[in-house]
C-alpha cells in the first residue's frame, strides 16, 4: 500500500529504530511511546487488521516475535500486547499491527 505509513516504515522509506525482524514481521519502536518500552510489531504484508490475516505463516511469526522481544528486552517485570482494531478500538494507522507495552503498572481497563 503505497501511502501507508506502516509499509512505508517497513520498506525503510521511513526510518525507524529496528528492535525485532523476521522474513514476515517487523518490530520497531513507536514514535510517541506511551510507556517506558512501546514497541510496534506488524507484518511486513500489508493486511488493514486482524479479521485479513489469512496466512498462518505469519500469524506464527507474530507470536514469535512477542515472545522473543519480551525474553530479549528482559520484560520480566511483565507487558501487555495490545492490537487497536477499527473506530472503536482506537485504530489509527490501518496496517495491521500490535504494541507491546511495559516498563510500568499499567491499568486495567484500559480507557
Ligand atoms: P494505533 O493507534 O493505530 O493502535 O497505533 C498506531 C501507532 O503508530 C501509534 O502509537 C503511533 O504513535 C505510531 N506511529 C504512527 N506513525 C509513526 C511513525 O511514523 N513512526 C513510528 N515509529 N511510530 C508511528
Ligand atoms: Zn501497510
Amino acid at each position: 500500500m503505497s501511502d501507508c505509513i506502516f509499509c512505508k516504515i517497513v520498506g525503510g522509506d521511513i526510518p525507524s529504530a529496528k528492535v525485532y525482524e523476521d522474513d514476515y514481521v517487523y518490530a520497531f519502536n513507536d514514535i510517541d511511546p506511551q510507556a517506558p518500552v512501546h514497541i510496534v510489531l506488524v507484518p511486513k504484508k500489508h493486511y488493514d487488521n486482524i479479521k485479513d490475516l489469512d496466512d498462518d505463516r505469519i500469524k506464527i511469526s507474530i507470536f514469535n516475535a512477542i515472545q522473543k522481544i519480551a525474553l530479549d528486552q528482559k520484560l520480566d517485570a511483565g507487558f501487555r500486547v495490545v492490537c487497536n482494531t477499527g473506530e472503536q478500538g482506537g485504530q489509527t494507522v490501518e496496517h495491521l499491527h500490535f504494541h507491546i507495552l511495559s516498563g510500568r503498572n499499567l491499568q486495567w481497563p484500559p480507557g
